[in-house]
């Protein structure tokens, strides 16, 4: 599924959720800015991962860009996530702004040199502050809303 980076949230919705704002849904048919993430960035991504999956579908998106199955990333010492079943949902306060990427963008950017906008960047940067945002919570409360 391809939405542009910063466009309104409408993956499976009958209207789009302000406020939300898509980043990652990458695709073969369109490019895609590349470039380098910082260290810090890497880090706080990958904690994302860990606390920020939210959405959660039943099968598994194949990365569109190549041809490799099963995709994971380590979180631990022997612990890692497979990717492809779930968005990552972040809140920014500096930004006042919500973004749903899908999980695989961990592997756009580290293995197809994606590069996020910067409020994305930004955000994600922002979060090794502390998160005090119930992704789980707000994202099922906001996707829930798409509907009333
Ligand atoms: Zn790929």
């Amino acid at each position: 599924m391809h939405f542009e980076d910063l466009s309104a949230y409408q993956y499976d919705l009958p209207k789009p959720l302000e406020g939300v704002m898509t980043v990652g849904w990458l695709s073969s048919s369109a490019p895609f800015q590349q470039g380098a993430v910082s260290q810090e960035f890497s880090v706080a991504l990958k904690r994302l991962l860990i606390t920020n999956r939210v959405n959660k579908t039943r099968g598994y998106h194949r990365c569109e860009l190549c041809s490799v199955n099963e995709i994971y990333v380590c979180t631990g010492n022997k612990e890692k996530i497979r990717l492809g079943s779930a968005e990552l949902w972040l809140r920014s306060e500096r930004n006042q702004s919500i973004y749903a990427a899908p999980d695989l963008i961990w592997h756009y950017i580290f293995d197809h040199g994606y590069l996020p906008p910067v409020p994305f960047v930004d955000a994600v940067i922002e979060s090794l502050a502390g998160i005090n945002w119930n992704a789980n919570e707000e994202a099922r409360r906001l996707l829930d809303s798409a509907f009333l």
